[in-house]
């Protein structure tokens, strides 16, 4: 029994990976919270770390930003900034340091041509296509009475995004575990502060991974409604 796009049994499927996605975003809060309570002992502001290590790194071409919002913390190639959050700016906490160190690990991989970092930005303009057209096609499709040209366009445009949200997962790793690597060797925080860095970096790359596993159910919720009709 066919009930129409949206409401099938195959939507378990969305919410499945909603879940997913939804429980992975709470163990970041929850483990970024924790500890983000425990000061590091040399009392540095993630800000004043992000720069140490750049220094060091001899990235005197980054400039380290305050932005708005909670965990928003990102590192922008295209004009060279490394942008801390609220949550992590004037921070002292352990959390908040790991957190700078992560971001300044993609502009190491910016600085050093990190090629998975390269191929994702080239991704950008095709997942942002992808992003906006394809359940519009896809839903078109089936407005003009099940037309599988249309449907499987946008099939392939979704596709997209999950090809992106794969490429990242190496790109956020890798970025982790240059951090890691960073504040070992570095003086910034004491060895016995690195298993809590650890383990907020492990939570943030888990939800990566949890959106590859949420966009995949989606994908395949698509391919079992529309894939095996031809056009
Ligand atoms: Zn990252």
């Amino acid at each position: 029994m066919y009930y129409g796009f949206g409401f099938d049994w195959t939507f378990i499927l969305v919410i499945i990976g909603a879940v997913i996605a939804g429980l992975a975003q709470m163990n970041v809060t929850a483990t970024f919270n924790r500890y983000n309570k425990i000061n590091s002992r040399n009392n540095v502001t993630a800000a004043q770390a992000a720069q140490a290590i750049m220094d060091d790194a001899g990235l005197n071409n980054v400039r380290v930003n305050h932005i708005q919002g909670d965990l928003t913390d990102n590192y922008n190639p295209s004009d060279k900034t490394l942008n801390l959050s609220d949550s992590s700016y004037e921070s002292t906490s352990i959390a908040a340091i790991g957190v700078a160190a992560h971001e300044v690990g993609h502009a190491i991989q910016d600085q050093k041509g990190y090629w998975p970092m390269k191929l994702r930005s080239m991704f950008v303009p095709l997942v942002n296509l992808g992003s906006t057209a394809a359940f519009p096609i896809i839903i078109l499709g089936v407005v003009l009475g099940m037309n599988y040209t249309l449907i499987h366009i946008g099939i392939y445009l979704f596709s997209l995004i999950l090809i992106f949200q794969i490429i990242t997962l190496p790109v956020e790793f890798n970025a982790s575990m240059r951090a890691v690597n960073i504040l070992t060797t570095g003086n910034i925080l004491s060895q016995d502060e690195l298993p809590a860095v650890k383990k907020v970096l492990f939570a943030a790359a888990l939800t990566y991974v949890a959106a590859v596993l949420s966009t995949a159910l989606q994908f395949l919720r698509l391919v079992l409604l529309f894939g095996n009709r031809r056009d």
